[in-house]
């Protein structure tokens, strides 16, 4: 009997975790901000939600939430931490807030937009929002999986763009916690939609184009087919669904391009006063950005660091560029990083000041490009194949989504002497000391000079052999 009564208990506590926690957010246009209605089933004693993040150095997320009211169960807010203790009455719990931010009309100094890109801009003009300044979200990584509807009860009176439901605009979403926690929606009187087809599937180019809407689509669309279906072959990627380029103007600020990517798309912001979209800055960013698919996850020197060298080596791959652009662009990283005045920082305190200053910010993509570069050296010399930085991806590829220098460091030892590995990552990312760049250990077909006034830079001595990196 009691046997029988453990398998009965065992049933029930399966059966609602099945269906246990369920979160449904009703979204309402306010006219001059975004209603949010949550209704949760949890049978947690405390279900625990975030909003927002300190991207961008942002200190002021919480003053967006507005008129919050919570008709079910209890709410604690602390706002320090911008968290949300609910405490569900019979398994559930109900609450809304209206989400209320713009991005100032006027800009002092235009360029100051590192912040922007984080904060909502929501009016009857047009909106957009990172997710997490919309959906208040569970906080636990053990709810990433739970389930999430979104409704909207009423939109604004334009297009609207979600990344999370790229073919569905403002009509119902069902997923997951993880679909609509690291995502964008963007909405404007001029947005579009197209298809672009690569390799037989359908993708999206979005944009709201202020200017030359067709010579901009036009030239759009064959760089996404060219450099997308290129760095799905790097990376040996089935389509499972559509990728999403979301190239959306910032309402007032003139910085030219700033970018950031999702596992499904990626959203550039740009000034809304330019004619031509495509330039060569703007385009090696998009490029960067459709790197983070893959390159998303970990410590930034990797997660930023090795993207730039994905995009400076997939921009050649590809046939956009001829090998000396990759020079070009890693003479860019190699200057950047020698006159950065925190380049010697440490890589644990340059982590923790990434939102500083924008020196902060960069440090870590520069020093995280050298010291790719750097080790694409060392594996061509250990493995003697020219197009290292292919092999040394895939052998990354099975840790990804769980990146750690750890596992880094292991799998490089696969080719690589561990102990060479270990001093140099030591002394390059966790010290942050100077690159040697000695030339026994460098790419082949080039090496790095030093001008009188200390700036190094990477010269091609031998262009056939240097074309083979990107075959
Ligand atoms: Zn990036």
């Amino acid at each position: 009997m009691r046997s029988l009564i453990s398998l009965f208990l065992g049933f029930i506590l399966l059966s609602c975790s099945s269906h246990d926690p369920q979160v449904d957010y009703t979204l309402s246009w306010r006219g001059d901000g975004l209603g949010v209605s949550i209704s949760l089933e949890s049978r947690k004693d405390t279900f625990m939600f975030t909003y927002g993040s300190d991207a961008g150095g942002q200190t002021d997320q919480m003053s967006w939430i507005q008129h919050f009211n919570v008709t079910r169960g209890d709410v604690l807010i602390d706002s320090a931490s911008r968290s949300f203790a609910v405490v569900p009455a019979d398994g559930g719990a109900e609450f809304s807030y209206v989400v209320r931010c713009t991005l100032p009309d006027d800009y002092g100094s235009p360029g100051g937009c590192l912040m922007d890109m984080f904060r909502p801009d929501i009016d009857e003009k047009m909106m957009f929002s990172r997710t997490e300044n919309i959906f208040l979200l569970p906080a636990s990584k053990e709810d990433a999986d739970a389930q999430v509807s979104v409704t909207w009860e009423s939109a604004p009176p334009y297009p609207v763009f979600c990344l999370y439901n790229p073919d569905g605009g403002t009509s119902g979403f069902k997923g997951k916690v993880s679909d609509i926690s690291f995502s964008v929606m963007a909405g404007d009187p001029l947005l579009t939609v197209d298809t672009v087809v690569i390799n037989g599937h359908e993708n999206y180019l979005v944009t709201a184009l202020r200017k030359n809407a067709e010579e901009n689509k036009s030239a759009l669309k064959p760089f996404f087919r060219t450099f997308y279906s290129s760095i799905t072959a790097f990376w040996e990627e089935k389509y499972e669904a559509p990728y999403s380029l979301l190239i959306f103007p910032f309402r007032n600020n003139t910085f030219e391009v700033t970018g950031n990517g999702f596992a499904n798309g990626f959203v550039s912001r740009y000034d809304a006063t330019a004619d031509t979209i495509l330039t060569q800055n703007r385009r090696d960013v998009f490029t960067h950005e459709m790197g983070h698919k893959w390159l998303n996850n970990g410590t930034v020197w990797f997660a930023e660091g090795f993207n730039e060298m994905q995009t400076g080596y997939q921009l050649v791959a590809s046939g956009l560029e001829k090998p000396d652009y990759f020079a070009h662009y890693f003479n860019h990283a190699l200057s950047g990083l020698q006159r950065n005045p925190y380049k010697n920082v440490p890589g644990e305190k340059a982590e923790d000041r990434f939102w500083d200053d924008g020196d902060y910010t960069w440090l870590l993509y520069w020093r995280g490009f050298c010291y790719a570069f750097h080790l694409a050296g060392l594996f061509e010399k250990a493995t003697g194949i020219p197009n290292a930085w292919r092999p040394m991806m895939q052998a990354v590829k099975p840790f990804l989504a769980d990146f750690s220098a750890d596992k880094f460091i292991d799998a490089m030892a696969e080719f690589i002497d561990r102990d060479l590995l270990e001093k140099d990552y030591r002394k390059y990312i966790v010290e942050g000391r100077d690159f040697d760049f000695l030339p026994e250990n460098m790419p082949s077909g080039c090496r790095i000079i030093r001008h009188a006034d200390g700036t190094p830079e990477l010269l091609i001595t031998d262009s056939i052999a240097f074309s083979k990196h990107f075959n």
